[in-house]
């Protein structure tokens, strides 16, 4: 039996890992569960899986929530220390990460810190803190375990080989609802178009990062520091019917890829149950179906934000966290109807413009870059 502490339980990947453990109660429960301020749903979890502390960050929703709950033995906590002692409960064997955004952070730190195995979704910890992370992981001796899709296939491919043996990582991607569209097209796009994944049903952030292939970039971050891979070895191949979730070339030649039909309960569920596989319900690929899988190269100059991210990916330091920042900040404009689809890349590369550069950030600093970029990218639009 495996506890899990699951932060970000009412979001697509925290309602995707809760059918996991209702289909599995002899393998895994909850002890912990976090959110924002859903307190509708979060009661609905708490009643239906018992955790010993439920958490919303809003201090307000937590009050209402402690209300509605009141004939449970659950404790209800709220804000960032409610967080981070959701992520460091004593009794959690694994802690999932699947809070949106840099808010994230802190408690993935608090849990690795605490010695806790982590299965992550949340790609602003790496792509932030990886320098952190990683060493403090290794030191901690906890497994670090991707939950995102192409990082589980990556992870899963790796076992074909001994370590150092891996040459390139080929990272796929779907293309987004916009592939093949020109900057004329794109400047026309609207939250409504951004927000119709082709292959993926995603929360509504990580679903315009698709879109504006921001995901892919961030992503190119996050297996960087996963994979110890300089992000000049990991090539993405933009391959429209995400049944290869990603490959691993080694030096040999040979390449090992991991397939499936594009669904988040198997990346998830391999991220709690490994290193075994245990049965998952679902559909399998039908080659037959299928008929071909195809390949093209991605289009940095019109989807600049990707171009940015393999800069800021390749500059590291603080530069990382100023393009999560001003990206985070700018798809919200975006969503709220503010700034067109093309504003999104403008806001970020302005921002990493005009931001000191800083080598070695601390959690600290990476909280203070944050906050400046975010002041900035406010100020120039206001
Ligand atoms: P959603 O928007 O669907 O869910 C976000 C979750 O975070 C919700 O539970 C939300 O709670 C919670 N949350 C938001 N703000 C706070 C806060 N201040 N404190 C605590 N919790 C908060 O996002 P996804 O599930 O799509 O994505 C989660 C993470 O996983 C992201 O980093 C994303 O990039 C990554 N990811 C997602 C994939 C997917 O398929 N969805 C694939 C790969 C990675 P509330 O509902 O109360 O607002």
């Amino acid at each position: 039996m495996k506890t899990i502490s699951l932060l970000g339980s009412t979001g697509s990947i925290g309602t995707q890992t809760l059918d996991i453990v209702r289909n599995h109660p002899d393998r895994f429960r909850v002890c912990a569960l976090s959110a924002g301020k859903n307190e509708e749903l979060m009661e609905r979890q708490i009643r239906e899986f018992h955790p010993e502390i439920a958490v919303l960050y809003e201090e307000e929703a937590a009050r209402s929530l402690r209300e509605r709950v009141g004939d449970t033995s659950c404790r209800i906590l709220s804000g960032m220390d409610g967080l981070i002692e959701a992520a460091t409960m004593p009794g959690a064997d694994l802690v999932l990460g699947a809070i949106v955004g840099m808010i994230g952070i802190r408690p993935v730190i608090a849990a690795v810190t605490e010695g806790k195995d982590v299965a992550l979704a949340n790609k602003e910890t790496l792509v932030c803190a990886g320098h952190l992370i990683m060493p403090l992981a290794k030191e901690m001796k906890v497994q670090i375990l991707p939950v995102d899709s192409e990082h589980s296939a990556i992870f899963q491919s790796l076992r074909g080989g001994a370590k150092g043996e891996a040459e390139e990582i080929l990272l796929t991607a779907s293309g987004g609802p916009f592939r093949g569209k020109k900057k004329e097209e794109l400047e026309s796009m609207r939250a409504g178009d951004a927000l119709k994944h082709p292959n993926w049903d995603m929360g509504p952030k990580v679903t315009i990062d698709s879109a504006s292939l921001v995901n892919k970039g961030l992503e190119v971050m996050e297996a960087s520091w996963l994979f110890n891979m300089p992000p000049e070895k990991i090539r993405i191949l933009v391959h429209p019917q995400s049944i290869i979730h990603s490959m691993v070339q080694f030096r040999d030649g040979a390449i090992i890829a991991q397939l499936g039909t594009p669904d988040m309960h198997l990346p998830i569920q391999y991220a709690l149950s490994y290193p075994e596989r245990i049965p998952l319900e679902g559909k399998r690929v039908d080659f037959f179906e299928l008929g071909k899988l195809t390949f093209e190269k991605p289009d940095i100059d019109t989807f600049r934000g990707l171009a940015l991210a393999l800069e800021a990916a390749k500059k590291g330091g603080s530069l990382p966290t100023v393009f999560n920042a001003a990206n985070e900040e700018a798809v919200r404009l975006f969503l709220e109807d503010r700034i067109s689809f093309l504003g999104i890349p403008r806001v970020i590369e302005e921002a990493m413009d005009r931001i000191a550069f800083t080598e070695n950030p601390s959690v600290d600093d990476i909280m203070e870059i944050e906050a400046e970029t975010r002041k900035i990218v406010k100020w120039e639009l206001s």
